[in-house]
């Protein structure tokens, strides 16, 4: 299960669950930014409330309805960076 736009070195799956609340849609969101502190605690931060006047900066979890949501999508694994060998499923 993939949760967030999280780029690496950037908090984990553990930091979502310090958040104290489900993140609703922002878990799915490609503005959402988690930070994590160094006492442990997380909060979530959406990038897009910079210029979109709409959006508060940090949200009420959990987030059920936003007109700036925006999927995070992800490429299949199996173009470009395949694993050696290829594929074997072209019957
Ligand atoms: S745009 Fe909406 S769903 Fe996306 S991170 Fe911001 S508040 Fe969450």
């Amino acid at each position: 299960m993939t949760q967030g736009a999280q780029a690496p070195g950037e908090p984990g799956e553990n930091a979502w669950r310090k958040l104290g609340a489900e993140a609703g849609l922002c878990a799915a969101c490609r503005h959402a930014k988690l930070n994590e502190t160094r006492k442990g605690t997380a909060y979530l931060r959406c990038t897009r409330a910079a210029w979109d006047p709409r959006l508060p900066r940090y949200p009420r979890l959990p987030v059920s309805d936003c007109p700036g949501f925006d999927p995070v999508v992800t490429l299949p694994r199996s173009q470009g960076q395949g694993s050696p060998g290829g594929n074997t499923n072209s019957r």
